[in-house]
């Protein structure tokens, strides 16, 4: 399971455009895609391509030499319709630069561009979205290509779960999952963690993209929650923390955000318990690789499963990052 995100910068700007996939990369990004709107910007990806470190996907629409030149540029995967190409020799041009270079497309449906018959026969749906999925696969299979990946995406979290439902039991290629157009990063997780969870548990899914509005690296550090929460990544940190309450007798929630913001770039797995009280937050402690229990003032500070000290709540942070530092 790959986490993907697009960049936000014009592609024709090269510098800006490496500059943000950098800092994708540093925040753990593992594919990025860019918008290819112009021959120029199809000519800047083999410069791009040469100062950056993870796959490259060019999303295309409708321009059929934008493809080929991408894919002449060295491109890593092309985001195309095929149906949306024109004439049957413009799309096998694309197919047969992308056999010979053993490039991917991926087909991308947007419940919000549906074709116009099939809106009129099934209404902006999941059976429609599923059947213009379809139309393009039977496209690239008619001309024996079979290096497909699917995107089915709704801005509305249901009947994009259902779409790839119903993809995924006709279908038997790698599926990118999002919710589009999602929103800012607060609701734009909660809608992406419910579709993109949902079907990860259902064992649906290949790459995701969460898609924020906002700093491009948020979609990355959501992608990875949503991924730790249904199990399917390790690396990292997860914060085990209480709500606090009237028994609560340290300043919790600073100590959360604070310990969470430091923590945020790690790679290694790792669970950290940030726990009010001594009534309940032992037993969570105990259960993380490290972990405090707060106390009148203090804190219990817990390894593996035993308490190494006690501190002063002044204290807590710093040991808590230094125990961190020691696993
Ligand atoms: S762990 Fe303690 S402080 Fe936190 S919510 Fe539970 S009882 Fe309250």
């Amino acid at each position: 399971m790959r986490v993907q995100s697009m960049c936000n910068t014009d592609t024709r700007d090269i510098k800006a455009t490496v500059k943000q996939i950098l800092e994708l990369e540093k925040a753990g990004c593992e594919i990025v895609r860019v918008a290819i709107l112009d021959m120029e910007a199809a000519k800047a990806v083999g410069k791009i391509k040469k100062q950056i470190h993870i796959p490259l996907v060019a999303d295309i629409h409708f321009d059929y030499k934008l493809a080929l030149e991408v894919i002449k540029q060295g491109i890593d995967k092309v985001r195309i319709n095929p149906g949306n190409i024109g004439s049957e020799d413009k799309i096998k041009a694309v197919v047969i630069a992308c056999k010979k270079n053993k490039i991917p497309i991926r087909i991308g449906i947007n419940g919000g561009s549906l074709e116009k018959d099939l809106l009129k026969k099934y209404g902006p749906t999941p059976k429609a979205a599923v059947e213009s999925a379809l139309r393009h696969v039977r496209i690239l299979e008619k001309l024996n290509f079979r290096d497909i990946f699917i995107s089915i995406k709704f801005s509305d979290v249901t009947p994009m779960i259902e779409s790839y439902r119903m993809l995924a039991k006709k279908v038997n290629y790698p599926l990118h999952l999002g919710v589009t157009h999602a929103g800012t990063p607060y609701m734009g997780t909660i809608k992406n963690a419910i579709g993109i969870g949902a079907l990860i548990a259902e064992g649906i899914g290949d790459t995701i993209r969460v898609s924020l509005t906002g700093d491009t690296k948020e979609e990355i550090r959501a992608g990875f929650s949503i991924l730790r929460a249904v199990g399917k990544r390790k690396e990292g940190p997860e914060i085990i923390s209480c709500p606090g309450c009237g028994r609560t007798e340290i300043n919790l929630i600073s100590l959360v955000e604070k310990v969470e913001e430091t923590l945020k770039l790690i790679k290694k797995p790792i669970k950290v318990a940030i726990m009010g009280c001594s009534v309940n937050g032992p037993g969570e402690a105990r259960e993380a690789d490290i972990g405090v229990a707060g106390g009148k003032g203090m804190g219990a500070i817990f390894a593996k499963g035993k308490v190494i000290k006690s501190v002063k709540e002044k204290d807590i942070l710093k040991t808590l990052l230094e125990e961190v530092e020691k696993l």
